[in-house]
């Protein structure tokens, strides 16, 4: 029975056993429900932080426990991780995020972080060594940069405003950041600039068709050449006899303003007085040729010891040899026109004086000289330069102040268009001249009717005690009123 004895307390042993570690198993459970442990995250610094673009950033990190209702927390940190990079390179809000494990679970708690530019831009001013001012351009920028973490350089940027004493250069960047610096300016105590004006400051001058202003130079008070700041105003006709100024100036960028002048004055070529002839003269005056009657017409002229006056042209060079032959049979040469294009002519003074020298330079080179009479295509007072307003008015002043004379007539033989017939041509001549004591007869030695009134003329002058001679510079100019 003692086997059984001993069976019987193993058992109750066994049972107590049990039950105590049911009801430690129970109340573990118990407590652990009760004091509902967690994870508990301590951080530091700011859960919302701020930095500066370009900054190092160092994580300050955060540590973790758990925690419980009974127990509290506890002492030993549990490994946290975290997750996310801060670029302070780059603007913007980065969010930093901490995991700690425990019980199979995991638990969380994030960090924003802003990366912001509240760097304003730098600006660098630049110094020159020795520099001074000038009285043209007053202070001249030495140079600056401007430049910034975020934008780089922001020299294009800078807006510099020009005070009394001083310049202020002024830059935002992209982030609305503002620099602003002030350069003090030197003390500006310039000598202004000199105008030197070259040639004759009064300068005085024959009509002519070129001038060129001899101009001026400007140097500052360092000698610096400023002349290419130099300004000039007026100008000289050289063709109109009259007073002229020529003003020079430099304005300094500051708007100070220092001229200088020069006076010219253009008088006339002097030319002799117009003598009216005391005895009974015909100037025959033959315009538009040389041409093929020309020869005959000299022939005719010689055989009654007459000279005549021949206003030339360039139309047909075949016959430029008769400008020489007449002038050194002693009749007087003067200058039609070369081409006798009125629309051409009388476009311009200038165009009015090209085909007038192209002709001088035929006559001179028929005859070794250039001449100083001449007749005007269509005459002083034709109406067919009305194209071009007050030409007339302009070349017959201009003409006189270079010293030519110009001849109309008193006398017409009617040989442009009014007849063709060599009789009428020499009944109209002898009808105007008869009724006074000197005549300027106008024929055109290209008509070979109108030279073949000639001799008749001659005769008719002759028995009538008229002598005929060639114009000369003081012969009257029998001037018709200008009518344009
Ligand atoms: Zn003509």
């Amino acid at each position: 029975m003692a086997y059984s004895r001993e069976r019987k307390r193993a058992r109750r042993g066994l049972v107590v056993a049990l039950v105590v570690l049911v009801w430690l198993l129970i109340t573990a459970a118990l407590i652990l429900l009760v004091d509902g442990r967690t994870v508990r995250f301590y951080i530091y610094g700011e859960d919302d932080m701020t930095v500066e673009y370009g900054s190092a950033f160092q994580d300050p990190g955060v540590y973790a426990v758990t925690v419980g209702n009974l127990f509290g927390e506890s002492e030993k940190h549990l490994p946290v991780q975290s997750l996310g990079t801060v670029d302070t390179r780059r603007l913007g809000v980065y969010i930093l995020r901490y995991t700690a494990r425990y019980a199979f679970e995991d638990h969380s708690i994030e960090r924003r972080v802003s990366v912001v530019d509240t760097t304003p831009p730098v600006i660098e001013l630049k110094h020159i060594a020795g520099y001074e001012p000038s009285w043209m351009t007053g202070y001249a920028e030495e140079g600056y940069v401007a430049y910034d973490a975020v934008d780089g350089d922001l020299t294009g940027k800078v807006r510099r405003v020009k005070l009394d004493d001083r310049v202020q250069y002024t830059v935002t960047d992209t982030n609305g950041n503002t620099t602003v610096v002030e350069r003090e300016l030197p003390n500006i105590s310039y000598q202004p600039p000199k105008i030197t004006v070259l040639g004759d400051r009064d300068l005085v001058m024959q009509a002519t068709l070129w001038y060129e202003d001899p101009g001026a130079l400007v140097t500052d008070g360092l000698g610096n050449d400023l002349s290419d700041y130099l300004q000039v105003e007026g100008s000289v006709t050289p063709w109109f006899a009259g007073d002229y100024t020529i003003t020079y100036s430099v304005t300094s960028e500051l708007g100070e303003t220092i001229r200088d002048e020069r006076h010219v004055t253009v008088v006339p070529v002097p030319g002799p007085e117009t003598v009216t002839p005391a005895e009974k003269t015909i100037y025959l005056t033959f315009d538009d040729g040389p041409g093929p009657y020309t020869g005959r017409l000299l022939d005719v002229l010689d055989r009654y010891g007459a000279k005549a006056t021949f206003f030339v042209t360039a139309q047909d060079p075949r016959y430029f040899d008769e400008i020489g032959r007449a002038f050194r049979a002693g009749h007087a040469i003067g200058v039609h026109t070369g081409s006798h294009d009125y629309n051409q002519i009388y476009a311009s003074e200038l165009a009015f004086f090209e085909d007038f020298y192209n002709m001088e330079e035929i006559i001179r080179q028929q005859t070794g000289e250039y001449t100083r009479l001449f007749r005007f295509p269509g005459g002083s007072s034709n109406t067919v330069s009305n194209f071009n307003p007050g030409i007339m008015s302009r070349l017959t002043r201009a003409m006189t102040d270079l010293g030519y004379r110009y001849f109309d007539w008193n006398v017409y033989s009617g040989d442009a268009g009014d007849t063709t017939k060599a009789t009428q041509v020499a009944k109209n001549i002898k009808d105007g001249c008869a009724q006074q004591k000197v005549s300027v007869v106008l024929q055109h030695d290209i008509k070979s009717f109108s030279v073949d009134a000639v001799e008749s003329v001659l005769i008719w002058g002759r028995e009538n005690g008229y002598s005929f001679k060639a114009l000369q510079l003081d012969s009257p100019g029998m001037h018709h009123g200008v009518n344009n």
